[in-house]
């Protein structure tokens, strides 16, 4: 069989057959690769502990009729950080499931596994509450080719910075007063400036932004309401 080496984060797994699991991964090469880890749910496996959700893993593979299989798997990082820190492991989860249901097999991806990998980091060194989660949704949206419209009115053009906006989430963006919905919130410039830096930037950078905290719990809701409209579902699965 031809095998292949690649880096990739586990960002689901099911369990398949008595002791196999199919684990997904995100790769930048490949994007995501769905393979079967043989024999992994056996107490003796040596290849387990490499393969738990999160975890970014050099892997070495080999091409299967159906699915790849696993020949060898080293872990290289795991966000040992989130191990009982409740709210942080809960976004990782989103993020990573997120993608996981987001993407198809076979499509590179090398800048969503940048988002990813940079999204994982700093829930692990700590970031928590709506700014990277809010991060994260607008670096996905704009990966996917979802970038909301937040430089002109999505209507008229309109480009003023003495203008009142609103953001429409159905329509996609900025809305001036002239043409927004009835009863729409304005949506302020800072918050504007603050959505264009989040969509552009590493995380590393937008934590550093005065009152971004704030910011991101303010809008966090208004990024919900454009994702559920655009990716047809919620970022935080219900769980029943
Ligand atoms: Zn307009």
């Amino acid at each position: 069989m031809p095998s292949y080496q690649t880096t990739g984060i586990v960002i689901g797994r099911t369990n398949f057959g008595e002791a196999d699991r199919v684990v997904r991964f995100l790769t930048a090469e490949h994007g995501k690769i769905s393979a079967v880890a043989k024999g992994v749910r056996r107490i003796k496996s040596r290849a387990a502990g490499h393969l738990e959700l999160f975890g970014e893993v050099n892997l070495m593979l080999a091409n299967g009729r159906n699915l790849d299989v696993v020949t060898s798997a080293r872990l290289v990082w795991y966000p040992h950080e989130l191990v009982a820190a409740y709210e942080r492991l809960g976004l990782a989860f989103a993020m990573a499931t997120a993608i996981d249901r987001l993407t198809e097999p076979g499509q590179a991806h090398p800048q969503l596994y940048t988002v990813l990998r940079e999204g994982l980091r700093a829930v692990d060194a700590g970031a928590s509450g709506a700014l990277p989660e809010l991060w994260f949704k607008l670096r996905l949206l704009e990966t996917l080719g979802y970038r909301p419209e937040l430089a002109a009115c999505i209507v008229c053009g309109r480009r003023d910075p003495g203008t009142t906006y609103v953001f429409d989430p159905a329509r996609g963006g900025l809305a001036c007063a002239a043409d927004a919905e009835p009863g729409a919130q304005p949506f302020s410039h800072a918050a504007i400036k603050f959505w264009r830096l989040l969509t552009d930037y590493p995380y590393a950078t937008v934590h550093q932004i005065t009152d971004a905290p704030t910011l991101a719990a303010d809008t966090l809701p208004l990024c919900d309401a454009f994702y559920e409209h655009h990716l047809g579902r919620a970022f935080r699965p219900i769980i029943e």
